[in-house]
């Protein structure tokens, strides 16, 4: 008979092999107190640590506004929203929250999902079932969850090499032109912190008469006077066809959504079967969403201050030597270059400096540009930069990581 057994100790022992095993810190954030946290070691004992690596990019998942939202639902609606969002779960604060989310973006309609993922993988895959013959063009980094939704629905796909214009064109005059054509890419990418050209993809998208479909996963709520993202931010907001982002990082909650034309959303809303199949999101996460999409529309400051913070943590990191990466945005990505310095730095600062940021490896980023990846937010304080910039400088020397020229 079948060996069940060894078939998953394989799946886990090709893992290890590739040196793609992932260990979880485990963290329980403190109420109030971001970006502090309290991590747990396996043998039970605890250490309070600063986390360096969330997404929760601006601290909106402790925003006393954000939980008093998610707490009057609780106590006015209750915890699940009952079904689906055809049979009985089509709770009030996920249509307001879809009309927000739609005027953020100046698109008339928009649609939620469970989460990001979600959004990117139904509404891909969906497009194709609506547009037969459909030819996707995707950045070469796009995330997972983009790939997966064009792999999914089997259609015609090119690849271009990241942000690379001249590449996108070149496939898509190659493409016949009366086919249908979507250029799925990203505003800001989340490993290197680069930002996308928007007005030049979207001038090769109406010469070649494509559609765009724009993550702004890691820009919403960060970018632009309003904070609706890099198409805000670049003036394209009305020029970009479908916009997909996630309520789970900025926003500080849970799940997904895509913003678009009525028409578009009307479609992929009757089509997508990983929106119509699945319960939808709870009350208390679409009520805590639009508190979060409201307060960061109104506090620009909250953008200034993060952008701040990115800038000053990129320069304190450049004058002791350590070689940031090029990034235009917020994300500081750090060079490493092997897998066992960057576990390495990683578990001493978070053993012996307690500061938390995770090593990222290969696959998530090709071999020899392993990094360490740093989000910093308005509440990082001087004296937490402080202390990470002196525990990285001395690990920096105990591993004999190559620093930058100019300083080495
Ligand atoms: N797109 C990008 C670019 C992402 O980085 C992520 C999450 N890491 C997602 C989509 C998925 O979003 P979510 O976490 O809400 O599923």
């Amino acid at each position: 008979m079948f060996d069940y057994k060894a078939a998953f100790g394989n799946a886990v022992d090709q893992v290890r092999a590739e040196g793609r095993y992932r260990v979880f810190a485990d963290l329980k954030r403190v109420r109030g107190q971001f970006p502090r946290a309290v991590w747990r070691r396996d043998d039970g004992t605890e250490q309070d640590v600063v986390v360096w690596c969330s997404n929760d990019y601006l601290g909106m998942g402790q925003h006393p506004e954000v939980l008093t939202a998610m707490q009057a639902e609780i106590d006015s609606v209750g915890a699940g929203a009952g079904g689906t969002r055809n049979i009985s779960g089509t709770t009030r604060s996920a249509v307001d929250l879809e009309a927000e989310l739609a005027a953020w973006h100046h698109k008339e309609a928009a649609l939620l999902f469970t989460s990001g993922y979600v959004a990117n993988e139904a509404t891909l895959t969906t497009l194709q079932r609506i547009m037969p013959g459909l030819i996707i063009f995707s950045d070469s980094l796009n995330h997972a969850s983009m790939i997966a939704g064009i792999r999914n629905g089997g259609c015609e796909r090119h690849i271009y090499q990241h942000n690379d214009l001249e590449h996108l064109e070149a496939l898509l005059a190659a493409a016949p032109a009366d086919a249908p054509k979507l250029i799925a890419f990203e505003s800001v990418y989340s490993m290197d912190g680069d930002i996308a050209d928007l007005a030049g993809t979207i001038a090769l998208a109406k010469k070649y008469g494509a559609l765009t479909y724009l993550d702004e996963v890691h820009a919403v709520g960060l970018y632009g006077d309003a904070g609706a993202g890099i198409a805000e931010r670049d003036g394209v907001l009305d020029q970009i066809d479908i916009i997909e982002c996630t309520l789970g990082k900025a926003i500080g909650v849970m799940g997904g959504y895509i913003a678009a034309d009525a028409l578009i959303i009307d479609a992929v809303r009757s089509w997508a079967a990983g929106f119509i199949f699945t319960t939808s999101l709870p009350p208390a996460l679409t009520a805590g969403a639009l508190a979060s999409v409201r307060h960061l529309k109104a506090h620009p400051e909250l953008r200034a201050a993060h952008q701040a913070r990115a800038q000053a943590l990129k320069e304190r990191f450049l004058a002791a030597g350590i070689p940031v990466m090029p990034s235009e945005s917020h994300i500081v990505p750090v060079h490493v270059g092997n897998p066992v310095h960057c576990k390495m730095i990683s578990d001493m600062l978070l053993e012996e400096h307690g500061i938390y940021v995770q090593p990222i490896n290969y696959p998530t980023v090709p071999k020899g540009t392993e990094r360490l990846r740093f989000t910093p937010s308005p509440n990082h304080d001087d004296g937490m930069m402080d202390a990470l910039v002196t525990a990285m400088d001395k690990l920096w020397t105990h591993c004999n990581v190559a620093r930058l020229p100019a300083v080495a």
